[in-house]
């Protein structure tokens, strides 16, 4: 028997070529700087998306504003606008200098989509979006809606009868789905998520209240998305939000970059060139982190360092980067389990569109644990009283990383930020928390303190 091939090679081949995989293999903590980070201004004409299209999504999302504001009075204050909050985290920050035994230069911030309105997770940016484009399209072409009105009107017995014809579906860990699910029902829309193993049931239970129907699987995410596909496909005026693929959800992420700018000029915090930037966030199939780290880099450009933060079970858009054959290779094909209890990122395959589109902008990837995960989980809520999912606490590790690890002071050297290290700005992405129910945040809490 022939020895089971990617793209022409074996795993072995795969391991001589790329070093870094046999750490990859036996799951260690590890730090990479990209090869293929590039000046933004060299890179930014190949790419097939820009700023108008990212200015476009943030404009079609101050359409919705008013009918948001009424469907979900939560956001009310905000007018309608789905923003998080972001806040400085000291104690963390100082825990965690304790803890790891190292000094951390800079400003420690914590970006708080965990407390995103409607879903509790960064998928509220994403998810949501997607599911109004689809909406606006199908209003207008019906010319049941103009641009120009108060979209406020869609929230109205007419309209989600005239939305009930037409379904939705999508393949998740949990957050997508809760997000697509939530804002899908209460459109009027049939809606379908196809739910992973991994998926938590408190997710499930609560789509299934809102009229949600919830097909679960024994499989992984990627399996659950080939699912939701086959059957979105089978069905008429059924739309698929392809997690996979969709520059869709890519843009909704993106707008988060302007709304940042503004709250950090807020707290009158400066980035430009020798106040450097750096933003962590966890990735799963990438567009989350994606879209977002892609929306920072047209804000931010070269001042801005964006490193992705994968479990040590789960690196899929690592080992997508590292090789380069992005979607063409899973974690298991190197016989890496995709086992986490960071649900939001159990993903096995990145999203070949993400990895291609980021790959010049990303500075790098590292992984963590999830013993590692757990502990900063209480550590969060002993200083400061923070309440996060296991998958958003890969973020914090990522400085700790950068500082720690020979790559990561070697990438500081690299792009001559020695000196600037004491002006930078740290921002973890908290990506997803607080609609985790007590009992079962009780239960992680209880965990993280065992490790
Ligand atoms: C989905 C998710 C991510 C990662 O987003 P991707 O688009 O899958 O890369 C990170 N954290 C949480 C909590 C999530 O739900």
């Amino acid at each position: 028997m022939s020895a089971f091939e990617i793209e022409g090679k074996t795993v072995k081949d795969l391991k001589k070529e790329y070093p870094l995989l046999h750490e990859l293999i036996a799951t260690k903590e590890i730090f990479w700087p990209n090869p293929k980070y590039e000046l933004f201004q060299f890179e930014i004409r190949k790419t097939k998306l820009n700023e108008i299209d990212v200015k476009e999504a943030e404009e079609r999302l101050k359409r919705f504003a008013p009918y948001i504001a009424k469907v979900f009075p939560e956001t009310s204050k905000s007018n309608g606008i789905i923003e998080s909050p972001i806040v400085k985290i000291p104690s963390m920050k100082q825990h965690l200098e304790r803890v790891y035994d190292l000094q951390i230069p800079g400003g420690f911030l914590l970006k708080c989509d965990s407390h995103l309105p409607i879903s509790g997770s960064i998928k509220a940016r994403g998810g949501i979006y997607e599911v109004l484009k689809h909406a606006e399209k199908l209003l207008l072409e019906k010319k049941m809606l103009t641009m120009k009105d108060d979209y406020s009107i869609i929230d109205n017995e007419e309209y989600r009868n005239f939305l009930s014809q037409y379904s939705i579906s999508v393949g998740s860990t949990g957050n997508l789905g809760l997000s697509i699910g939530i804002m899908s029902a209460k459109m009027g829309f049939s809606v379908t998520v196809h739910m992973s193993a991994d998926a938590k049931k408190w997710k499930k239970d609560l789509l299934r209240s809102k009229g949600v129907t919830v097909i679960e699987y024994k499989e992984d995410y990627s399996q659950a998305v080939e699912e939701g596909r086959k059957h979105a496909n089978s069905q008429p005026n059924c739309y698929f939000i392809d997690d996979e693929n969709s520059s869709d959800l890519f843009l909704g992420y993106a707008v988060a970059a302007s709304r940042l700018q503004n709250q950090l000029m807020d707290m009158n915090i400066t980035v430009d060139e020798d106040h450097p930037l750096f933003v962590y966030l966890p990735c799963g199939v990438g567009g989350g982190p994606g879209g977002v780290a892609f929306g920072l880099k047209l804000t931010y450009q070269d001042n801005v360092h964006c490193f992705f933060a994968e479990p040590t079970h789960s690196p899929c858009m690592l080992l997508g980067l590292v090789t380069g054959l992005h979607d063409k290779v899973s974690v298991q094909d190197i016989g890496i389990d995709n086992l986490t209890a960071a649900d939001g990122l159990a993903v096995g395959r990145a999203s070949g569109f993400v990895g291609q589109t980021i790959e010049p902008f990303l500075s790098g990837c590292y992984t963590v644990s999830d013993d590692q995960m757990y502990k900063l989980l209480s550590a969060m809520i002993d200083s400061e009283n923070i309440r996060l999912e296991p998958s958003a606490l890969a973020s914090v590790y990522g400085p700790i990383q950068l500082l720690k690890e020979k790559t990561g002071q070697e990438y500081i050297k690299q792009h001559h930020l020695v000196g600037k290290m004491k002006n930078a700005t740290h921002i973890m992405w908290a990506t997803g928390g607080s609609m985790v129910p007590k009992e079962v945040m009780e239960e992680y809490y209880k965990k993280g303190l065992e490790y």
